[in-house]
């Protein structure tokens, strides 16, 4: 393929994250481009710009915010991807926040410093940090069920959308060239795992674009041929029980399986439950779960039962000096439930702000003030104009909670203009036809 051509190792390193040695500035070291690491080193370039002789230095392996909360219309196509992510270069770049694309392989806590290397180089940097903050986010956990790593499609990152959205468009094509209603049902079997918030929303999301849309284009594939399973013993089990109902009446008003159990091992072309059933497929997608970051796991410090760094209500570390934590790397007592806040992006930037504060007044000798946060709900869109919707015990389903989530995760996007464009793509698909085209990846990058 093209990228590992051009990927051939460069000789680079020592010169992406040099501080000068004149500068005598502490370095505030962020790791992670997520909602965490991002609103964060934001939020400290605004306070401190200009202000405070301090060096905010960022660090990600991809030189780009992902905003997951629209992935599942990414990979279905009803926004475009590249319309939710966002340079981290610009966002950060007017507060003198330095960037580098790198991932980080170890830290190294009693010498205070981090281990990282840019993909193309073989030089690994150790840049030394005066305080850390962790954000450094979660991975699927693709290890529960033999074979899930290799025979499934997570979904997590930018590049899991694209990846999906062409090859269900790939199965339908090459569905398209048998007429055995057989064999066009084997591959047209779309089945994900997991059914959390994430996966009921993406099957939701495949049900619409798989009989909405694509079915429209090919006029041999039989209505029957198209067969969607979502695989979790609960749908929703994080929501209120009646919405988590509404949930599942919609998708099953809508043709979609419910397997009730858990998936025990992926081979090539076949899902195998609990149960010992087995459930041919071309297309399993993984939302089982996930694992914090294996940097932060193999950190020799006191974590909670979910492997999160047990933090406290200024994110110190627990066990560690001058070293912060917070969003899916946390494990944070919340005050108004006496349980660990969960791992989500409305927590993380939340945290993000509180910890601005938190570091600021430890640079300028004030007073540090303890994150309190009382969450403002959820809500999980089902496609076809449908959502449920918790904020705060009021309870919404169908068309308002689905114009409200719309509205609310617009407001959310980073810049006037990534709204613009994400609004832009969902007024165009009230008029004109979802892009259907299959962007063979293998082709574009001239293999
Ligand atoms: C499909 C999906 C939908 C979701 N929908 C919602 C929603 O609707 N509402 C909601 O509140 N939450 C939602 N979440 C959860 C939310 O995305 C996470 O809780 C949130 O992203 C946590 O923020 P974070 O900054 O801790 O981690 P992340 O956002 O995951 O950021 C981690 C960052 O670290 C980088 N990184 C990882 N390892 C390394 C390394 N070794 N070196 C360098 N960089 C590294 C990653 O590239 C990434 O930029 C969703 C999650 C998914 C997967």
């Amino acid at each position: 393929m093209m990228e590992s051509r051009q990927e051939a190792t460069l000789p680079l390193g020592g010169r992406l994250l040099a501080r000068p040695s004149t500068s005598l500035a502490p370095r505030i070291m962020i790791l992670g481009g997520g909602f965490a690491g991002v609103n964060t080193a934001l939020e400290l370039g605004k306070r401190c710009a200009g202000v405070l002789p301090v060096q905010v230095t960022l660090i990600s392996d991809q030189n780009f915010f992902l905003f997951t909360p629209m992935l599942a219309e990414a990979a279905t196509g009803a926004v475009e991807t590249r319309h939710v992510v966002y340079p981290i270069r610009s966002l950060c770049g007017k507060w003198g926040i330095e960037f580098g694309e790198m991932s980080v392989e170890a830290i190294d806590l009693e010498r205070r410093r981090i281990i990282a290397r840019h993909r193309r180089s073989p030089i690994r940097q150790r840049v030394h940090y005066d305080k850390l903050v962790l954000a450094l986010g979660a991975t699927p956990s693709m290890t529960i069920a033999p074979g899930a790593a290799e025979y499934s499609l997570p979904f997590k990152e930018a590049a899991d959308a694209f990846r999906i959205r062409n090859h269900v468009i790939n199965l339908f094509e090459t569905a398209a060239l048998t007429d055995d209603q057989w064999t066009q049902r084997r591959l047209l079997t779309f089945v994900v795992v997991g059914a959390g918030h994430a996966g009921t929303e993406l099957m939701a999301a495949i049900e619409e674009l798989t009989r909405g849309i694509l079915l429209r284009h090919y006029p041999s594939i039989h209505r029957d041929s198209v067969r969607l399973i979502l695989v979790g013993s609960t749908v929703l089990p994080q929501t209120a029980t009646n919405l988590a109902e509404y949930a599942k009446e919609q998708l099953v008003k809508r043709g979609i399986e419910l397997e009730a159990t858990r998936a025990s091992a992926v081979t090539p072309d076949t899902l195998i439950l609990k149960d010992g059933r087995s459930i041919p497929s071309n297309c399993i997608i993984w939302t089982a779960g996930t694992q914090v970051s294996p940097v932060i796991a193999t950190l020799p410090l006191p974590k909670a039962r979910d492997e999160r760094l047990k933090v406290n209500e200024f994110f110190e570390v627990e066990g560690a000096r001058d070293v912060y934590a917070l969003g899916d790397n946390a494990s944070q007592i919340n005050p108004h439930t006496g349980t660990p806040y969960v791992a989500t992006a409305q927590v993380a930037v939340r945290q993000a702000k509180a910890l601005a504060a938190v570091l600021e007044a430890v640079l300028t000798g004030q007073e540090k003030k303890p994150f309190r946060f009382r969450v403002l709900g959820e809500m999980v869109p089902l496609s076809r104009s449908t959502a449920v919707a918790d904020l705060r015990g009021i309870k919404l389903t169908g068309f308002v909670a689905w114009f409200l989530w719309r509205t609310i995760y617009m407001l959310k996007l980073p810049t006037l203009g990534a709204r613009l464009r994400v609004v832009l793509d969902w007024t165009v698909e009230v008029f004109f036809e979802r892009d259907v085209s299959e962007l063979t990846v293998e082709k574009l990058e001239g293999s």
